[in-house]
């Protein structure tokens, strides 16, 4: 049965203003040189607020470190040197082709500003965009093509909370959030997906929030196997809200079953260093030869041998933690189900709920059980 408790709070749209957020990009390289082109539009190249250079379609503009300071090129010209450089879009749909040269790094297009900084003796790259527009490259690149409107909808209502639940996440880099599955896979600007344009904008503003009034924990996984995971099996701690429950919507999806062989001696072998398990004692030693989850449970055979399912998955790189276990021979066989980590939204599941006719808040509302949604200016300024 849907587990469904909704309340949406209409705020008056007008009192909403564009916020702007800043994205770290490439935020995993030590930048020294990049290249921007200029792919729609026009940008202007501000050094304080001396205009250094104007970049239409045919021109390269290219940052390198340079001994504490962002030494920027046009078409090969020196055009000025300064701490921080910036960038401005001429329209809101101006977009800039960026490829880093060292390290380097495959282009990927972005609209809105730019800001490069220096910091640590490397250029800091950040895109400062409206929020909604950003939502929309983070839908498509955490979502993926070919699916449902109101799977779009609950991602970018997803999105959107986890966003201002972490603005503060990359204070110390001088930006909200990364380009990374770290923060939000962020990996260009919106394609021509309308789909995509249409869910950010059909739930402009709406964010989860708990009974509490907090921003609601947006945790998400590929695949749950047909049970979602109890949040401390996972990571040692509770979460307000979620907790495990059976979910009958990813059951016959993708991801929904897998199996992997392993060595038995090497599946004994880390139970016996990692854990000391009494691999002599017979009871013991015959409990191996078959284990079964009917349901989640956190630890592999027994509680007291102290072996927790999360770190066989670690250690063989595993799918999930939702697996049997039978040995067969020389080989451990687990046979296993779901994706990923388990704990709150079900993206396969949710996909499944789409295509079956049910819409953005019932999807939310089954996977995250107590959220409302709200306008979030509400949650901004109450
Ligand atoms: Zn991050
Ligand atoms: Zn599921």
């Amino acid at each position: 049965m849907l587990r469904i408790l909704l309340f949406i709070s209409v705020m008056c749209p007008a009192i909403l203003s564009a916020q702007n957020i800043r994205i770290g990009l490439f935020s995993d390289k030590s930048i020294k040189e990049l290249e921007g082109i200029v792919g729609k539009g026009t940008y202007f190249v501000f050094k304080d607020s001396i205009q250094l250079a104007k970049l239409g379609s045919a021109d390269v503009l290219k940052a390198t470190y340079s001994a504490g300071m962002v030494r920027v090129l046009v078409n090969g010209v020196e055009k000025g040197r300064g701490k921080s450089i910036r960038l401005i879009q001429d329209k809101q749909e101006d977009f800039l082709q960026l490829r880093l040269i060292s390290p380097s790094a495959k282009q990927r297009s972005y609209e809105g500003d730019f800001d490069i900084e220096i910091r640590k003796e490397a250029l800091n790259l950040i895109n400062n965009l409206d929020m909604e527009t950003y939502l929309e490259g983070v839908v498509e690149s955490e979502g993926g093509p070919g699916q449902k409107l109101n799977y779009y909808k609950a991602q970018a209502v997803i999105s959107r909370t986890y966003a201002m639940k972490y603005w503060t996440k990359h204070k110390e880099n001088g930006y909200n959030l990364c380009d990374r599955v770290h923060c939000q896979a962020y990996l260009h600007h919106r394609s021509a997906t309308v789909t995509i344009d249409s869910a950010v904008h059909q739930t402009r503003g709406l964010v989860m929030i708990d009974q509490a009034g907090d921003l609601y924990p947006t945790y998400f996984h590929a695949n749950c196997g047909g049970q979602t995971s109890e949040p401390h099996y996972v990571w040692n701690e509770e979460i307000p809200n979620l907790c495990s429950f059976k979910d009958t919507f990813c059951i016959h999806t993708q991801q929904a079953k897998w199996e992997k062989k392993i060595p038995k001696e090497q599946w004994t072998k880390f139970l016996v260093d990692k854990y000391n398990f009494p691999i002599g004692d017979s009871a013991s030693n015959e409990l191996l030869n078959h284990f079964k989850q009917e349901q989640r449970v956190a630890f592999y055979l027994h509680p007291i041998y102290g072996i927790p399912l999360r770190d066989l998955r670690e250690q063989f790189k595993l799918k999930s933690t939702f697996f049997d276990v039978d040995i067969v021979g020389e080989e451990v066989v687990l046979h296993g189900r779901g994706f990923g980590h388990g704990v709150g939204l079900c993206q396969e599941g949710a996909m499944n709920m789409a295509k079956k006719g049910y819409t953005f808040d019932q999807i939310l509302g089954y996977y995250y059980p107590q959220m409302k949604l709200v306008d979030r200016a509400v949650v901004i300024y109450k």
